[in-house]
């Protein structure tokens, strides 16, 4: 999650990542560790509809790297 987007605290008080720093999900060339993360994360889907409805592209959201919400994007149409 960036630092500079503001994020919607109504599902992001509930995120798996809260205190986790943000390192694992925009620094590290291997996303393993964010996505691990994410997998078990109780507002996964709403993370990843806000970063597809934004167009964000960097960093790990709901699980997904940039490039797999790119293709995703192509395909879907995604609501705030
Ligand atoms: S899905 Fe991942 S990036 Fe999104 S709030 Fe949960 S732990 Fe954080």
């Amino acid at each position: 999650m960036s630092q500079s987007v503001a994020v919607d605290p109504g599902w992001y008080e509930q995120a798996a990542c809260q205190n986790q720093g943000w390192q694992k999900f925009f620094d590290e060339p291997d996303p393993t560790a964010a996505q691990r993360l994410c997998a078990g994360c109780p507002v996964r889907i709403p993370c990843l509809r806000f970063a597809m409805s934004q167009g964000i592209d960097n960093g790990i959201w709901g699980g997904l790297t940039p490039e797999q919400r790119r293709r995703t994007r192509a395909s879907t149409t995604w609501a705030a």
